[in-house]
């Protein structure tokens, strides 16, 4: 969040205590929404930096359920979030800091330095996209550098431009590049793509895009003022390139000098002219804002759930809904489907700590 300030509900009083606090606002935080404010729960939805998540950033959905044409990203979420409003959910432009989930209520701190308890929270706050760790890419981000084909792509009408990766996300960006980019080549790391045959097939098959396997982007050239204007390739037949090159470089040449492979060696390093790179190599769990809580995250960073059909995590109040808690499906039905699992497990939970409450409180019978 930059700068945003929630006008309500600012919380430091019992009574602004909520009994729901969704933390995120893609399709897990928007079904959560849904769920929460039928059971009359008033949630609030803190949107994050990213509102309405990866799926704002997706051409069609073709895969959701009750769409047989498909739907447009941004759609599903708009109509999501609309249906969350009509049943009563609030929605801030916020993002979480930090928590403090030692104690209940639990509290977080926003971006904006207020605070907000809450006795329940949700978190849905998905994945980001990741980079990929080539030079020059902190400076050309977002100057012919970009993690969002639907967003840039149109930036790049008749330039040669580059996709990095070989899932799902890799081949949708490719496909999509081809609208405006005169060639579009996929940069992999290996020679076999991770991508479902479906989105494979429709990239190969498709006359506009090429494919160089086991090449790995080195580094990004170019200036803000230009834009992207190459880019440094490195290239070994049995794939992973980058690594084989670093390994190389540190261990410097026989006679102790140091630096890269030298020529004739096995990787090949070269560098082509491109207008633009989009990275789609997968996305991070965002789960900053847990690392000092007593909730588990697991080795890959996503928040860890108990076993078995649950979105509860081993501290009592705090549910996980979609892609953070989920490495393996990542898909938006899936996170949907979380996300109103984590409503349920939390409408649940609040009814028997409410029950437990009552009965301590109950007078002793004179007796
Ligand atoms: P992914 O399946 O994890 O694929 C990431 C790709 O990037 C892999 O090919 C990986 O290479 C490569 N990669 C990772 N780090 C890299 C690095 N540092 N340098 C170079 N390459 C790197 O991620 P995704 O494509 O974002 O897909 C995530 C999930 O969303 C999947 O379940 C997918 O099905 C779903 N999704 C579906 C659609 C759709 O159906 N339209 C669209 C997008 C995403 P390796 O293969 O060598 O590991």
């Amino acid at each position: 969040m930059n700068g945003e300030t929630m006008s309500e509900p600012s919380a430091e009083t019992d009574e602004s205590v909520r009994d729901v606090v969704i933390v995120g606002s893609g399709v897990a935080g928007l079904s959560a929404a849904v769920y929460a404010a039928r059971a009359d729960l008033e949630p609030l939805v803190l949107e994050g930096p990213e509102p309405g998540g990866q799926l704002t950033l997706t051409t069609d959905v073709e895969n959701y359920l009750g769409f047989p044409e498909g739907v447009g990203g941004m759609e599903l979420i708009q109509r999501g979030k609309a249906q969350a409003q009509a049943f009563g959910a609030e929605f801030a432009h916020a993002t979480v800091e930090d928590a403090t989930l030692d104690d209940r209520p639990f509290t977080l701190g926003l971006a904006s330095g207020e605070r907000l308890r809450t006795r329940a929270l949700i978190v849905a706050t998905g994945a980001s996209a990741r980079w990929v760790g080539a030079d020059g890419e902190d400076e050309l981000m977002g100057y012919g550098l970009s993690t969002c084909a639907t967003c840039d792509g149109a930036f790049h009408r008749g330039d040669d431009v580059l996709v990095i990766g070989g899932g799902d996300s890799a081949m949708e960006e490719a496909l999509f590049l081809t609208k405006f980019a005169e060639s579009v080549t996929v940069v992999h790391r290996r020679e076999e793509l991770r991508a479902s045959d479906i989105m494979a097939d429709r990239a190969r098959e498709h006359e506009d895009i090429s494919f160089r396997w086991n090449t790995e982007l080195l580094e990004i050239c170019g200036s803000q003022e230009d834009g992207v204007t190459g880019a440094t390739l490195l290239s070994h037949p049995e794939g992973y390139p980058k690594e084989r090159y670093e390994e190389s470089a540190s261990q410097g040449d026989a006679e102790g000098r140091a630096g890269g492979p030298r020529d004739g060696e096995d990787v090949t390093k070269e560098t082509v002219d491109v207008g633009g790179i989009f990275y789609g190599v997968g996305h991070v769990p965002n789960t900053d804002f847990l690392a000092d809580t007593p909730v588990p995250l697991t080795e890959s960073g996503h928040l860890d759930t108990l076993t078995g059909m649950t979105t509860e995590t081993a501290v009592e109040g705090v549910f996980g809904a979609g892609d953070v808690m989920d490495p393996d499906y990542r898909q938006a039905i899936t996170s949907a489907g979380t996300g109103s699992m984590a409503a349920l497990d939390a409408e649940e939970w609040l009814d028997t700590v409410d029950a437990a409450a009552e009965r301590t409180e109950a007078p002793l019978s004179a007796d």
